[in-house]
């Protein structure tokens, strides 16, 4: 079987692109971005340690859609170390997960980190994620996060370095890099799909990826969802939007 074509994206800096493999070499020689870094270093103030991170979607199974969606999503952020897990949750929400407002968590080591937690009474040591990063993270870091613990969202976090120095943004976050929009077919005419029918790809029934036209045509009228840049597309009531907070 030939081997998939990996996703592509764009660098924030440069404008490049590269492959999710070739992204995360890319980042730490991109001569734009070196520039970036130098110009903030200049500002005055105290440094800090600065977190590079790929979070990669892991979402589990649940359809064949699902399957060879998943491997086409990836974010290179920056984070600041004085930043909570709180504002990465945040943005993750933002960006690629928020239907109903479920609750999340993050896996460190013995500690599960989310928003309600019982501490040291439940089957796991759980704390709030109002907690800075540079308390938790280490380059070589692997951190699970989920959103939704009922149709979960699984996402794994890699702390892939640090520096210290000045971030480049005013926020806590940075949007380094992000995967392409990954283009599927219509499976009724071959034309790009735009929204896909829950009832049918819950129903393992093809067709469930439409175009336009054949979204309007098709009998589920009240099941259609979007397709969007976000490994959530096609789980509980994903409508987007697809864009990073700031
Ligand atoms: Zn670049
Ligand atoms: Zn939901
Ligand atoms: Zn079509
Ligand atoms: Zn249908």
């Amino acid at each position: 079987m030939a081997r998939k074509p990996q996703s592509r994206g764009k660098c924030a800096y440069c404008g490049k692109e590269y492959s999710k493999a070739g992204m995360t070499r890319h980042l730490k020689t991109c001569a734009a971005r070196q520039k970036a870094i130098a110009k903030a270093n200049k500002r005055r103030g105290r440094d800090i340690t600065i977190y590079h991170l790929q979070v990669l979607d892991a979402t589990p199974p649940y359809t064949p859609f699902h399957q060879m969606w998943s491997p086409n999503f990836w974010l290179h952020l920056e984070m600041k170390g004085n930043a909570t897990l709180y504002d990465l949750d945040q943005y993750l929400r933002a960006i690629w997960l928020e239907c109903c407002g479920h609750l999340s968590g993050f896996e460190i080591g013995p500690v599960f980190y989310t928003q309600i937690f019982d501490d040291g009474m439940g089957w796991r040591e759980e704390r709030s994620m109002n907690v800075r990063v540079d308390k938790l993270f280490r380059p070589g870091m692997t951190i699970p996060y989920q959103y939704d613990f009922g149709t979960t969202s699984e996402v794994i976090i890699k702390v892939l370095g640090e520096r210290r120095g000045k971030p480049i943004t005013s926020h806590p976050i940075e949007l380094m890099a992000r995967n392409n929009m990954p283009q599927v077919a219509c499976q009724v005419c071959g034309e790009p799909a735009t929204e896909l029918c829950s009832e049918c790809l819950w129903g393992y029934e093809e067709p469930y990826l439409f175009c336009e036209k054949h979204a309007e045509e098709h009998e589920h009228d009240d099941m259609l969802m979007p397709i969007l840049n976000s490994p959530r597309t096609g789980l509980c009531a994903y409508l987007g939007p697809d864009e990073p907070p700031y």
